[in-house]
């Protein structure tokens, strides 16, 4: 276990040793001191988006993102495109695509 494959874990300030999440709080192992996880967790959560930034911008942008691309339910030529993860992040994201004219929806991988 080391801290690039577990970007939650903390090291302690005192004795920079490895820190165990418990609930709430992270324990350091070696001395006993605890930190608070609520405000680092906030923190973290951020930094993975930041991280995960493609997928992640390309959602926010979607309404106004428009691509040419072909309706299948009344033949348009352009269409709203929306970016978006599945669950298991080592699946490609799906591209979902409305119709600009009549709101159709469709996706494409
Ligand atoms: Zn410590
Ligand atoms: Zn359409």
């Amino acid at each position: 276990m080391t801290s690039e494959y577990f970007p939650e874990m903390e090291f302690c300030p005192e004795c920079k040793s490895i820190m165990m999440p418990k609930d709430e709080l992270m324990i350091c192992r070696k001395c006993g001191n605890k930190i608070g996880r609520s405000s680092k967790a906030e923190f973290i959560s951020v930094q993975k988006q930041v991280s995960r930034e493609v997928p992640v911008l390309e959602g926010n942008v979607s309404l106004q993102s428009k691509t040419k691309a072909k309706c299948p339910a009344c033949g348009n030529g352009m269409a709203y495109w929306e970016m978006k993860q599945t669950r298991r992040s080592d699946e490609p994201p799906t591209l979902f695509l409305t119709c600009t004219k009549c709101g159709n929806r469709w996706r494409k991988y």
